[in-house]
């Protein structure tokens, strides 16, 4: 489903026209539908049936708190990665009984924090974080669920810089280790070892790395229950992939991907946990944004908007492809330009030769799918404001975060001593 579609040849979100808000808000701005975070979250959910399932939202894809509470109100929890996220998904209303905490290098800050909330569960990455994780909770007395990530050496065919399942990457605990980790962790007074827990990677299209993936875990969680573990959980993680094209034919879809768990990891009677990040929220954002310039190179054509790299850096970090479209469509032949920001980087580059409508001087132009790894990868690079957040309702909007002032982010500078005579 698209939720920023053409209506008489002019972009609208639900009911509300594109143009309408960028008048109101100044461009460029990241626009949300909250149709779309809802349609793509019961769709999902609605999928398992009577599955025992928890959503576990993975905050960090979005973390605006208008974000996080559409979906925790339809029953989401939350994954998180550091006390940031714990603290934001906890104020957007959701439960710490609903809370992962995933990551690689939890401090014992972090892990005083999530216990003294009561969270639901850590997911523990390796031998040290299991030691320190049972000292902080017991000595607040506390005993602390969790899972272990493992390891399954599987290639997700995605981006080198998201895929986190080979044996290569610094995820999870190798496999030929897990029996011996969890001998340990049933000794330790601080730790209650619940499941098993994978994540291998983001943005994948394929459900056959998950499948082989999912029935290694699974066969691993039998065989630690026949060495005594009362394994209850299975966290299954994330990673689902989206249409980046703007025709939302999504790669891979909720029901096969349902009935794919089911048939592999269904006989286990364990709670199934899901951490989808992307899938909920990538479609359900775009960033609005005008054109400065059109300038003619000498061997190519540039169209120059006021967004940059330092609000969308997925074309540059992971070589993404997102679909560009005007905001209002004309009929004229399309043209191809190379589609850049303002940053002085030859990087900051949105799209190479890209085939649209011709464009004209503060015309409004849009990137899809941006809801995902968008605005939560922004900087204030070249001293650029962050842009505002903006989040529809059927016929309503509001802005959901602010353009902060100059004064807002040149004022965090603090002169030393030595410099402020
Ligand atoms: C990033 C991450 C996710 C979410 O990944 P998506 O590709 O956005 O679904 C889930 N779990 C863990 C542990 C992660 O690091």
């Amino acid at each position: 489903m698209n939720f920023f579609e053409y209506r008489d040849g002019e972009m609208h979100v639900e009911n509300i026209k594109v143009s309408m808000i960028a008048d109101k808000v100044g461009t460029p701005f990241y626009l949300y539908s909250s149709a779309s975070l809802e349609y793509q979250y019961n769709q999902f959910k609605d999928a398992f049936g009577d599955l025992d399932l928890l959503i576990c939202y993975a905050v960090k894809a979005n973390t605006n708190q208008a974000v996080i509470k559409t979906l925790g109100s339809l029953g989401a929890g939350a994954d998180v990665v550091s006390e940031g996220e714990m603290r934001r998904a906890i104020k957007a209303g959701i439960s710490p009984q609903k809370i992962v905490y995933s990551g690689v290098a939890k401090t014992v800050a972090e892990m005083t924090y999530a216990l003294k909330k009561g969270i639901f569960q850590f997911n523990v990455e390796s031998e040290p974080e299991l030691y320190q994780l049972s000292e902080v909770a017991t000595a607040l007395g506390k005993v602390a669920d969790i899972t272990f990530r493992v390891n399954p050496d599987v290639d997700a065919k995605t981006h080198a810089k998201i895929s986190t399942g080979k044996s290569e990457n610094k995820f999870g605990i190798p496999w030929k280790n897990i029996h011996q980790i969890c001998a340990k962790a049933a000794k330790l007074s601080g730790i209650k070892l619940v499941g098993l827990d994978l994540h291998i990677g983001s943005q994948i299209t394929d459900l056959a790395p998950f499948e082989e993936a999912f029935t290694r875990v699974g066969n691993l969680v039998e065989t630690l229950r026949e060495e005594g573990h009362d394994i209850t959980r299975l966290d299954l993680g994330g990673g689902i992939g989206i249409s980046y094209d703007g025709e939302n034919d999504n790669p891979i879809l909720s029901h096969d991907y349902a009935k794919m768990v089911k048939r592999v990891v269904g006989h286990l009677q364990c709670q199934i946990i899901i951490e989808p990040g992307r899938f909920l929220v990538g479609n359900a954002g775009i960033l609005v944004s005008k054109v400065v310039y059109v300038k003619e190179g000498a061997e190519r054509s540039f169209l120059i908007i006021d967004a940059a790299m330092n609000d969308l850096i997925r074309p540059s970090m992971y070589d993404a492809y997102h679909a560009i479209d005007p905001v209002i469509e004309n009929k004229d032949a399309k043209v191809a330009y190379d589609i850049v920001g303002p940053v002085c980087e030859t990087g900051d580059t949105f799209a190479k030769g890209r085939i649209i409508n011709p464009l004209k001087k503060d015309q409004l132009i849009v990137i899809r799918s941006v809801g995902a790894y968008g605005a939560v990868m922004a900087s204030t690079y070249n001293t650029r404001r962050l842009i505002p957040e903006v989040l529809v309702k059927t016929n309503e909007f509001a802005v959901v975060r602010p353009r902060p002032s100059y004064e807002d982010i040149i004022g965090l500078d603090q002169l030393p001593s030595w410099l402020s005579e």
